[in-house]
């Protein structure tokens, strides 16, 4: 299973946010390339149930291995891809690749997980985005269903055209859509009673907080306390304590996600973690009871 696995690879950043605002000219005119010399790739978080810790779903994450600079954090090149306009391609390019990876791991391993992507901003705003979503969809063969749209409250629903008629055709195709860190954003509220929402990811700002400071656990429980009132799913981020875990799970937080479990892991490695899982089930049931 996902549990504990505990694994040390821990990401070091050589690019700080400082460097990347004394150098965003260059970093941006190289990142224009990033796509196409393959210096982009994903990475995979497993979510787990709250009650099994087996895993039930992965977020794909996205990485940029820069070749002078080595590995630059999504939350420095992400926001310049979106000053460029550049996250468009390179969303579409994680929505092919995730898609498709999944459908490879549903078939090889027969696990059915959902896979949670990021959109930013600027690719809700784009009317294309329904069609860009469908084809990657028809492409890979992966049921619609396991498909969850991850969408952050940076942007105002009022300033954002298209975002709910988007956010609607993806439900139609049947696309699961999740608020991501929320409670951080400035209108969560408003996201939640004019976004089809499916499932709010608690942020990991209030999680990490767990244990520390009451204020942020009642901000936790009553943010649960609501998603399963309005028939929504919760997922708390961050998760890194086993402090963490017991809160959530006393709270009936519905999965889990954070270094407690595992980490991001590269392909080679997540796909270590399914065969060993699969490997263990297949043992377990082969045992009399
Ligand atoms: P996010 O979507 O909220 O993703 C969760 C972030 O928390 C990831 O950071 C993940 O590595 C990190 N994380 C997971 N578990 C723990 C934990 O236990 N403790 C701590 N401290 N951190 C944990 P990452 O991969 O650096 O990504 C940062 C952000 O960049 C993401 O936040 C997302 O907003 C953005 N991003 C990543 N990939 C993409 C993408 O493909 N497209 C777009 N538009 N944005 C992306
Ligand atoms: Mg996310
Ligand atoms: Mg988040
Ligand atoms: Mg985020």
């Amino acid at each position: 299973a996902a549990k504990r696995q505990g694994r040390n690879n821990c990401r070091i950043y050589e690019v700080s946010p400082e460097y990347a605002r004394e150098h965003g000219m260059a970093l941006r005119s190289r990142l224009r390339h990033a796509l196409g010399n393959g210096e982009l790739r994903l990475v995979y978080q497993p979510q787990v149930g709250t009650e099994s810790e087996d895993i039930v779903g992965m977020e794909a994450l996205l990485r940029w291995e820069h070749p002078e600079l080595g590995p630059i954090s999504p939350a420095v090149f992400v926001p310049l891809a979106e000053e460029t306009g550049l996250i468009v391609p390179i969303g579409e390019w994680v929505l092919r690749t995730a898609c498709r990876q999944a459908q490879e791991w549903e078939q090889r391993y027969g696990l059915r997980l959902r896979l949670g992507v990021n959109l930013s901003a600027l690719q809700l705003m784009e009317p294309k985005l329904p069609t860009t979503v469908f084809r990657s969809l028809q492409e890979s063969g992966l049921d619609p269903t396991l498909l969850e749209l991850e969408i952050t409250e940076s942007i105002s629903i009022k300033a954002a055209p298209n975002l709910v008629e988007n956010l609607q055709a993806l439900h139609r195709l049947g696309c699961r859509i999740a608020i991501d860190d929320f409670g951080t954003g400035a209108a969560s509220l408003d996201y939640l009673r004019k976004l089809p929402a499916d499932r709010i990811k608690v942020d990991q700002s209030f999680v990490r907080n767990i244990g520390v400071d009451p204020d942020d656990e009642a901000i936790v429980r009553a943010t649960i306390e609501m998603a399963h009132r309005l028939k929504r799913t919760v997922v708390a981020e961050g998760v890194e304590t086993e402090q963490h875990l017991s809160f959530l799970r006393a709270h009936q937080c519905d999965e889990l996600q954070g270094y407690l479990f595992c980490r991001p892991l590269p392909v080679v490695s997540f796909e270590r973690l399914l065969a060993e899982r699969q490997h263990l089930l297949g043992q377990s049931a082969a045992v009399p009871a």
